[in-house]
């Protein structure tokens, strides 16, 4: 069974159940592994204009570790890591390493949900696309990721073309933009996240798209496996299709995280 490495929590407050709930789950369906990775706080805003609905905040990061914490020490049946998923802001590096430095992560996902001001990936502003040259948004949103990979910063890159998720694809072909994102995975050490939150989206398709996923194996680009489940019930969502992705581009192990190290586990 392939590790589910990006669970959400209630605490994000656009998900339902605690850790417990999404344990439950994943080990009634016969996983060994899981992480947690719920949002981080919205450390690039004041505190007054941080969304409740988008993330915990400051005062709740210390709980969400602790229930985590002792999740792990008291729930001994699967293999249980704490992590986070931290959004890429560019100019805010450091403020985001000084949060993460405060908390003992097994392992940090690195995000890109903004272009600017933008969230792209948010429902209520998906009237922006139409205001957008698709091809321009495309580079955009690929640069931004390069950069997120070589920051420093994360272990793994999630969803790395969550730009399809309104199912708005660019005109140009992406090969030779999937090929410099793919080597700079490579060179800033980074993991590519496969996630299935993609099949659940107008996108119809796994983040990231298979040519793109050949080109990170190709670039020796270890891979982590993710379902981004915010309810409980999504664990392990698409596992069978997720783990035909990995054989199709070539993969025959995945990466999990304890203290920032990583482990391989053979999927064949
Ligand atoms: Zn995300
Ligand atoms: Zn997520």
């Amino acid at each position: 069974m392939l590790p589910d490495f990006h669970l959400h929590t209630g605490l994000c407050g656009h998900a339902t159940g605690d850790v417990l709930d999404y344990v439950v789950v994943a080990r009634s369906r016969g996983l060994t592994h899981v992480g947690f990775a719920d949002h981080i706080p919205m450390y690039w805003l004041p505190p007054g204009r941080r969304d409740p609905e988008l993330a915990m905040s400051e005062e709740e990061l210390p709980g969400y570790v602790e229930s985590v914490q002792k999740l792990k020490e008291n729930y001994l049946d699967l293999t249980i890591r704490l992590g986070i998923e931290a959004d890429y802001i560019p100019g805010f590096e450091n403020q985001l390493r000084a949060l993460l430095s405060r908390y003992p992560f097994d392992y940090v996902l690195g995000s890109v949900h903004y272009l600017g001001t933008w969230g792209f990936d948010n429902p209520d502003q998906v009237e922006e696309y139409g205001r957008r040259d698709i091809d321009e948004l495309y580079r955009q949103y690929f640069s931004l990721v390069q950069q997120a990979a070589l920051a420093g910063l994360f272990d793994v890159i999630a969803h790395p073309d969550l730009i399809k998720k309104f199912g708005y694809r660019a005109r140009m072909d992406l090969l030779e933009v999937y090929e410099e994102t793919a080597r700079a995975f490579a060179e800033g050490g980074v993991c590519v996240e496969v996630n299935t939150a993609g099949l659940r989206v107008p996108a119809g398709e796994i983040y990231p798209a298979l040519d793109f996923l050949k080109l990170c194996r190709r670039y020796q680009v270890p891979v982590t496996v993710g379902s981004d489940a915010h309810q409980p019930h999504l664990v392990a969502y698409g596992w069978d299709r997720v783990r035909e992705w990995l054989l199709a581009a070539g993969y025959n192990a995945v990466v999990v995280f304890r203290e920032r190290q990583k482990e391989l586990i053979n999927i064949l």
